[in-house]
Order: C-alpha cells, then structure tokens, then sequence
C-alpha cells in the first residue's frame, strides 16, 4: 500500500515523502482511515511501530478540513497526552515536520523547566499542545491554558502513565476537558486499569491490534548471558569491542548503575553517556544529540529516561539488568529494530534476576537463546580477586582479546 491510498492532501504526502517514508507502517495503515473518518480509536501498539505518524498524520489533515470552534480566534484544538518530556519533545518535532507545509502552530509543555516559557508560547495561540499530564494539569489550574475548543484528544503510552503515577492527573486533565470530541488512545499493552480508562473516555471505539506484544519481538535477536553481577560490566566492554554494533543503547534499573556503567565504558575507552531522571533538560538534550549525530555509539539510559526518545537505526540493546516489570523489557528492546530494520537485544541476568527473565520469557511466549559466557569472564568467576569492589571499578581497562575482535553471537546462529 502507498501513503497516497490513504487520501492524505498534498502537503502532507509531501511532509511523508520528504521524510523518506515509502509505504505506511501497519499501524498507519489502518488507523489512518478511521482517524480520518473521526472514529475514536483504541490502539495497542507500541513505541517502533510508526504510531506518532499514525495520529499526527490524520490530525493535521481534519485540522486542515475543519473548522475553527471560535472563527478569528485560535483555541487548542488538538490535544496529546504522553508520559515523558522526551517523547513531548519528539512528537511536537513530528508535528512540525509533518505539518511544516501548513499552517498550524504546535506548542509542548512538560515538567522540570521553568513554566513562563511555555505559558508565553500558549498566549501567543496554538493548534496542537503536546503535554506531560502533571505541567499541563498546574497550567490548568493556574488558568493558563484553555482546551474550551479541544476537538482532539490523544492519550499515548497510556499503559506508560499509569506505570508512572500519572493516571490521575489525566483522569483529572479528562474531566475538565469537551465531552464532545474525538478520542485515539494509544497503548502498547492492556492493564485492566488502563482498559477500564479506555472504556470510560472512548465512544464506540474502533480497535486495532498491530503488534500484540507476544509478536512485537519476534524480529529482534534475543540473547541472553548468564552472569555474576559483578562480570556485567567487563561483559559489556567486551560485546561493544564487536565493530558490527553501530548504535547501543544500554539500560540499567537505577540512575547510579546508569552513571557507573557509563563512567566504566568511557574509562575503558568506549564513548557513552548516560541519561536519566537526574540530569537536566539540557544534559538529557546533549547526551540525544550526540548518539543522534554519532559523536558516540552508546547510550546508557534508565526505563524511564529511555521512554519516548526517538533516536533510529539503534543496532543493539543491552540489558544490564532484567527489568522486573515484564512489559519494560519489551519496551526496552523495541528502542531496536524499529521501521522494519533488524536489531539484537543482549541481557545481562544475575542468579537473583531469573525470575523476572522467566516472567519476560512467559509474556513474549518465547524462550530468550542462552549464550555462554565468554572463556576470559568465566574465570574471572572461578578465582574471584581478592579485592571486592566490583569489577567494574577496577578493571577500567579492559585486557586486551587475543583475536583483538570479540564472537558474541552463539556458533549456531547466522551473525547477520
Ligand atoms: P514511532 O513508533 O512513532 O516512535 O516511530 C518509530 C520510527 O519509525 C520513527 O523514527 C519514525 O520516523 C519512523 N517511521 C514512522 N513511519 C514510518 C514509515 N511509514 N516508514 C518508515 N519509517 C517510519
């Protein structure tokens, strides 16, 4: 199928194009018409699949058909809820981008920065707000924001929000906001609690399925090691030797293993950075930019920074930790493989995170291949030093591989 079977305008197929999309996603495929067709939509489909084009290109294009609520005047008409500042970030770049051709003005607003900023930006008139829920609910309640003429809204990532507390602040957001509307919602997985929303804002909603999250992962090479705590960092010095790993993205489970991995990488002479809740706005800007242009390969991140940046061709995720929360690992390993390319997802599990690896395994209903540690970490294990500090910390360089190159894929599998 081509975007142009869609019946998008002009300006917009040409925003597609010079994207260098050739044919829709499956998720645009089938929520574009509906979208079109002002159905409320429920869909489950996560982060990768192409899902911000699928709301924002039919949204300019009913912006562009309708009308005005208050003619002369120009009211919020279009409305996006997600969880991150960084995912705010993207999708208000993705409205410009896709929108850059008509006449629309697109503001975000998010937490952790000063709120003047962004209130000048809303008195001056805005089409389409991007927001995080708690900035936009203090907004509201400081009456610095009207939504009176909110034709559109769109909770994303809503299974995300309520991971992160967030969910009754968009309950809140929801009651104060024009029954009469139009709804997409979008979630990459289902809680009872997040379906319970669905069902009490959604008005006789189309549902789309594209990536149940049992199949999401299929195309993503699944590793995992089976290692000493301690042997994860040599480990990953190690893997990210291998030339073939273009763009990385590590995560750890708390900010202080994000700051410690990433010290050690760079100490053994691999470039990183690291992103988290802890750093600012700027820091988190910086760190994008530079795995974005290259400058480094390797990005470690927390669950929670990591949500929402939009960064492509990630080749490799690393898990140095398995994340107890079952749905974060397939959120995790989506950050790779995303648009149809091919990626490879590499987990670090320690004998006290096997449960959660047995959780993941049931959720994707599939085994993740077990891959042997390699020889030089292995006898680390056996005849640990007697130094206890971690490895990580003592060890910043790392002993030379006597082929100078790592295997890190098991003999049985192609090393695509
Ligand atoms: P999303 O799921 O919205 O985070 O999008 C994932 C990535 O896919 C983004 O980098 C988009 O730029 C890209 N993308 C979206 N739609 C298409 C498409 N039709 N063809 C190729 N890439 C796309």
């Amino acid at each position: 199928m081509k975007f142009e079977a869609l019946k998008l305008i002009d300006p917009i197929l040409h925003a597609v194009r010079s994207q260098g999309y050739e044919v829709p996603t499956p998720i645009q495929a089938q929520s574009i018409p509906l979208i079109l067709d002002r159905k409320d939509v429920l869909a489950c489909a996560q982060t990768g699949t192409g899902k911000t084009a699928a709301f924002a290109l039919p949204i300019l294009q009913l912006l562009t058909e309708g009308k005005p609520p208050h003619p002369g005047r120009r009211d919020i008409r279009v409305l996006v809820l997600t969880p991150t500042r960084e995912l705010a970030s993207q999708i208000a770049e993705n409205f410009s981008e896709y929108g850059k051709k008509l006449p629309f003005r697109t503001a975000v607003v998010f937490g952790g920065v000063n709120q003047n900023s962004q209130i000048r930006t809303l008195n001056q008139g805005v089409d389409i707000l991007i927001a995080t829920p708690g900035r936009l609910l203090d907004l509201m309640q400081q009456n610095q924001v009207q939504l009176r003429g909110l034709q559109i809204l769109v909770l994303d990532e809503a299974d995300r929000m309520l991971d992160m507390g967030f969910i009754h602040d968009v309950r809140r957001i929801i009651s104060r906001i024009p029954h009469s509307r139009q709804t997409l919602f979008f979630s990459a997985t289902m809680p009872p609690e997040i379906r319970k929303l669905s069902e009490q804002i959604l008005k006789n909603p189309v549902r789309i399925e594209v990536t149940p999250v049992a199949s999401t992962v299929e195309k993503i090479e699944q590793l995992v090691y089976h290692v000493e705590s301690r042997q994860k960092v040599p480990l990953l010095i190690h893997l990210l030797k291998n030339p073939k790993i273009l763009r990385a993205l590590v995560f750890t489970r708390t900010k202080r293993d994000a700051n410690r991995v990433s010290e050690a990488l760079n100490h053994s002479g691999i470039r990183a950075n690291a992103i988290h809740g802890n750093k600012s706005q700027a820091a988190r800007e910086r760190a994008l930019e530079s795995i974005k242009k290259g400058e480094c390969r390797v990005l470690v991140a927390t669950d929670i920074a990591a949500r929402g940046i939009d960064i492509d061709h990630v080749t490799h995720v690393f898990n140095h930790d398995i994340p107890n929360i079952s749905e974060s690992y397939v959120h995790r390993i989506g950050r790779t493989a995303r648009a149809g390319t091919e990626g490879s997802a590499f987990s670090f599990c320690a004998s006290n995170e096997r449960t959660f690896l047995l959780n993941i395994e049931r959720l994707i209903r599939k085994k993740i291949t077990v891959i042997t540690t390699p020889e030089k970490l292995e006898n680390e294990v056996r005849s640990p030093k007697k130094n206890h500090r971690p490895s990580h910390e003592k060890r910043h360089q790392p002993k030379k591989n006597s082929k100078g190159s790592v295997k890190i894929r098991p003999h049985s599998r192609s090393s695509g």
